[in-house]
């Protein structure tokens, strides 16, 4: 063995663990390629090392699993918190959306509900005008009629006055006005139109909330709106009996509201769980 054997050997443990200095690492391969006892030396060295490092790598991964694990948990946590927080976010703007759109609708409900009011109002004011021409005479004042039916000539067809004798049982037309199943106005004292009296026959219109009457003592009398202003007279005649509940027009709002807090609940939770280890996370 040569000197330089003496210091090789004792750089090779260094060299195989790669820490040697350039000139070393030159120094020992130049020897190497030479020294056929010295590479020897290197390669048992090199297989020893593999054999006592490998075992170690292996516990070392093993040791690392766990973690990985707990890192994918943790990662798959944030995912969900993330996850939560959009969700939140989305459901509040659906929820304050659904509950503009439903105070919308409610205010649209009190106009409507106004405007029933007005339509039964009107009911009462075209009888109470039409009646009051009735007893101021005798005979009927068909011009006095005729200025009633222009005051209401937007929403009336016709107008028709009967004798009481023309049905047998005034007394429930007595409590005010009725939509009334309309009575033959070949019967009528005197039919008023667009155009003052009208002398050809009449076929009744066949909607049930399209006639109205109303009797006293002497007179039954009988009108009848326009085709265009039925469905008017349906709407109000829903929103009268058939009036939407809050709950109708509130319940998409609270649903979206039930979701959301849900949301918030669990988003809350969530974050409650992950605050300790945020920092691991990060
Ligand atoms: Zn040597």
């Amino acid at each position: 063995m040569k000197n330089e054997c003496y210091i090789v050997r004792d750089l090779l443990p260094s060299y195989i663990d790669q820490l040697c200095s350039e000139e070393s690492s030159r120094f020992i391969e130049q020897h190497i390629a030479t020294c056929e006892q010295c590479a020897e030396l290197l390669n048992q060295m090199r297989v020893e090392f593999d054999i006592q490092e490998q075992p170690e790598i292996n516990a070392r991964i093993d040791q690392i699993k766990p973690f990985q694990k707990i890192a994918h948990f943790f990662s798959a946590q944030k995912n969900f918190t993330k996850f939560l927080s959009i969700s939140f976010w989305v459901a509040l703007i659906v929820t304050v959306g659904f509950f503009i759109y439903s105070l919308n609708v409610l205010s649209e409900l009190n106009d409507e509900r106004e405007e029933t009011q007005e339509i039964e109002q009107q009911k009462r004011d075209i009888m109470k005008d039409t009646f009051s021409v009735l007893s101021a005479q005798a005979n009927i004042d068909e011009l006095a009629l005729q200025a009633v039916f222009q005051e209401y000539s937007g929403q009336l067809e016709h107008l028709a006055v009967f004798h009481t004798e023309n049905i047998d049982d005034v007394t429930y037309l007595q409590e005010g006005p009725k939509n009334f199943y309309p009575i033959d106005y070949s019967q009528a004292e005197l039919v008023i139109g667009e155009n003052g009296k009208i002398t050809e026959s009449i076929i009744p219109n066949d909607y049930d909330l399209g006639t109205v009457a109303m009797a006293n003592d002497q007179w039954i009398v009988q009108y009848e709106y326009q085709e265009s202003y039925l469905q008017t007279i349906e709407n109000a005649h829903q929103i009268k009996y058939y009036p939407p509940s809050i709950w109708t027009v509130f319940q998409l709002s609270i649903v979206f509201f039930i979701i959301t807090a849900f949301i918030l609940g669990v988003w809350l939770i969530q974050k409650r769980i992950t605050k300790p280890v945020e920092n691991i996370l990060d």
